[in-house]
């Protein structure tokens, strides 16, 4: 049989970076192998699942460029076929109805603590006769399913942690199905992982503990069981479990606050895995060519944030000016996309220092609307007022004669040479780029200038010479 891996999200909530990172090791070992990766939304939960978080995970993985193989496996609309299953084991008395109510069971808890062991499950249903189960199911009495756990040790094989041991004593027999139309996540997982042949389940290393108990129901139901690789766990900065802080930041977050398929996809391959050279910057076919799950890590990878808008930005700088107005349209004010070339040149120069798209309209708006700014940040250092004046006006004067034909940054800067000369650099330059941007940061002046050309230039800086005569 072929390769096939799943990923297995529940439409519970917003698609967490976490899970995308399952997404991403899925499909890039399925590319790589040449195998298949299939999406099955584990939507049982009926009282948390929403259609709206399924559609974002759809939306995030197409956003991702993670495409999956073949129709989506909606577990909802799968009831009878695991009624099938849990029918099954019924009947080989593999699992058992349990009427044990809440009560008795928090009394049984409460005593096992007490004495210091596990809490467990004491199986007061475990030897009900089949006839007294079937009376009282007719009787409408609440029930749940449970699975015979065989007192043995379960270990098995985990591609990235090794031999891993667990005494399925200690788990005592666990509910599997809230009735045969309603399966629990560890139950439905096994069937379909069964059904849709899947070879290797990749996923979180929170989900350890449940490899046992699906290892149980897999020799329950006599059907063979996948392999399994844990991911590590994604640590925040500070080497703690990753807090809400980032969890909370859904992959729609990062998508809205201006990060890149491109950069996350890159990001996140790097959160637990790395390649056999130690390049950080990793395209697409690179990552699907070098990957391999023995290069995963064991222990916790860190999320670091400035390590993403690092790789953000380089990946910006690889866009063509063309396709970055492209991307930042959406986050654009409409009057800024009156003159196309305008808006061009502001953003080839705002893509230099760019880190997340979301930042241009803020870096940016300045080249549309001189902002009202001080005089005062028109001074360099201790210079005398008068002399900044004079400055600017020298500036003026020499720009006038440069031809706004040719109003390039080369040309600026050959005609502000001798004014510098005369005057001092940080004397001409500071209150030059004052004048244009009207703050205390942006690019440099020359570049600003070729940017407005001519005529806003001048205009800008006679603002300036006005503003500082009041
Ligand atoms: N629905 C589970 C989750 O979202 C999937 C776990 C698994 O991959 O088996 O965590």
């Amino acid at each position: 049989m072929g390769i096939r891996v799943r990923f297995a999200p529940s439409p519970t909530g917003p698609i967490s970076i976490g899970n995308v990172r399952t997404a991403l090791y899925n499909w890039l070992y399925a590319r790589h192998t040449g195998g298949e990766f299939l999406l099955r939304i584990e939507d049982t939960d009926t009282e948390r699942s929403e259609a709206r978080y399924e559609m974002e995970i759809l939306e995030g993985l197409k956003w991702l460029g993670l495409a999956w193989d073949g129709p989506i496996v909606r577990q909802s609309e799968r009831t009878e076929v695991y009624e099938r299953y849990l029918q099954k084991l019924i009947e080989s008395d593999r699992a058992y109805f349990c009427f044990c109510t809440k009560e008795e069971l928090d009394a049984d808890y409460a005593a096992q603590l007490s004495q210091g062991l596990m809490p467990k499950y004491v199986g007061r249903c475990r030897t009900l006769a089949p006839a007294e189960a079937a009376r009282r199911l007719a009787a409408h009495d609440p029930a749940v399913i449970r699975l015979r756990m065989p007192d043995a040790l379960f270990t098995f094989t985990d591609l990235i942690r090794g031999r891993v041991s667990f005494d399925a004593a200690l788990t005592g027999d666990i509910i599997i199905a809230k009735g045969f139309r309603a399966p629990l996540y560890n139950f439905a997982a096994v069937v379909d992982d069964y059904e849709s042949g899947i070879s290797m389940v990749i996923r979180g290393e929170d989900h350890i503990s449940n490899t046992p108990k699906q290892l149980a129901i897999h020799q329950a139901l006599d059907l063979p069981h996948p392999a399994y690789a844990h991911l590590p766990l994604i640590l925040g900065p500070d080497r703690k479990k990753l807090s809400k802080r980032f969890l909370s930041g859904s992959l729609m977050d990062y998508r809205r606050a201006g990060y890149l398929p491109e950069a996350m996809r890159n990001f996140l391959a790097l959160l637990g895995w790395h390649p056999v050279h130690d390049q950080e910057i990793l395209d697409l076919d690179a990552l699907v060519r070098e990957f391999t799950l023995e290069r995963v890590q064991k222990g916790g990878a860190v999320f670091n944030p400035k390590k993403l808008e690092w790789m953000n930005g380089v990946y910006i700088r690889t866009l063509s000016v063309e396709a970055l107005t492209e991307h930042l349209m959406p986050l654009t004010p409409p009057a800024w996309q009156a003159d196309g070339e305008f808006l061009y040149r502001v953003v080839a120069v705002e893509r230099e220092r760019l880190k997340r798209l979301g930042e241009f309209t803020e870096r940016a708006s300045f080249y549309f609307t001189l902002p009202s700014y001080d005089p005062a940040l028109l001074v360099w250092k201790q210079t005398p007022v008068a002399v900044i004046r004079e400055n600017l006006a020298a500036v003026r004067e020499a720009l006038r004669n440069v031809s706004p034909n040719a109003f390039t940054r080369a040309a600026v800067d050959a005609a502000l040479e001798p004014v510098i000369a005369a005057r001092g650099r940080g004397e001409v330059l500071w209150p030059f780029r004052v004048a244009l941007s009207g703050q205390g940061a942006s690019p440099g002046p020359s570049e600003l200038a070729e940017v407005f050309g001519a005529d806003e230039t001048i205009r800008r800086l006679s603002a300036a010479l006005d503003r500082i005569r009041a």
